[in-house]
């Protein structure tokens, strides 16, 4: 009767593996702390559902301790190329400019003296929206950097070429237009081509973030199409480390 015991463990570890699997990307390999982590987050509100986009404070703050005991070196998106020699660097980013970044997101932020930047739609209609006065607060304080995300957060690629370009032009001189800076781009949804870097090069960005979940060294090659690690608001602690450690989640 050896054989159906066999079997069994067999089947048994076998379920395991494919759990964990599933769960948490272990097929992934571990990225080394010589490459940035470059963390995407939307909102940070108590008062919806943890998903894909909301990251809740409590989950948040857990976030930042957990860099923050780790050692992390926390940077603007634009300040990246200077601290490509450093070990453990993270930036964190915000995309679309919710107003709960400013209501729960920035408090922990000073608290733990991690920086953030926030990439803003700036014409963005349907959301609860950043004011005037609480991005030139956060821009002062030297905690957080804004960047732009398209004026009308725009699909790129369904737009003519001089469209796409307005709108990433026109984004930045609001973003200039409330800060006196603005040196980073992010794409909305993640969806952009080759012109579409190009322009952000031309326009005046100095780098440009993506949706691609990987984490890579800072390069001339991606500097307009820079990988984030993708987060969601219901990560798990372990989950939490695997994305950080390899880029995506896995829930
Ligand atoms: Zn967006």
């Amino acid at each position: 009767m050896m054989w159906a015991l066999y079997i069994f463990t067999g089947l048994v570890v076998l379920a395991a593996v494919l759990y964990l699997m599933g769960n948490y990307t272990f097929w992934l390999p571990f990225r080394g702390a010589g490459l940035p982590r470059i963390v995407m987050l939307h909102q940070v509100t108590p008062h919806t559902a943890a998903s894909g986009m909301n990251m809740p404070p409590q989950k948040f703050e857990q976030l930042l301790q957990y860099l923050v005991k780790k050692g992390s070196v926390f940077c603007f998106v634009s300040e990246l190329e200077q601290y490509q020699h450093q070990k453990n660097v993270v930036a964190l980013s915000f995309d679309d400019g919710f107003m709960d970044n400013y209501q729960y997101a920035y408090p922990l932020l000073k608290k733990y003296g991690a920086k953030a930047t926030i990439f803003l739609a700036t014409q963005i209609e349907g959301i609860e929206k950043l004011t005037a006065e609480q991005i030139v607060e956060m821009a002062e304080s030297g905690v957080v950097e804004f960047g732009a995300h398209t004026q009308h957060h725009v699909n790129l690629l369904k737009l003519s070429d001089d469209e796409a370009y307005r709108e990433m032009q026109l984004s930045r001189q609001d973003v200039q237009a409330l800060t006196g800076d603005c040196p980073s781009f992010a794409y909305p949804f993640g969806r952009f081509n080759e012109r579409h870097q190009q322009m952000a090069r031309q326009i005046g960005f100095k780098n440009a973030v993506s949706t691609r979940k990987k984490i890579e060294a800072y390069s001339a090659e991606n500097q307009f199409n820079l990988p984030r690690v993708s987060t969601h608001g219901a990560m798990n602690a372990l989950q939490m480390r695997i994305a950080l450690a390899k880029g995506r989640y896995k829930l």
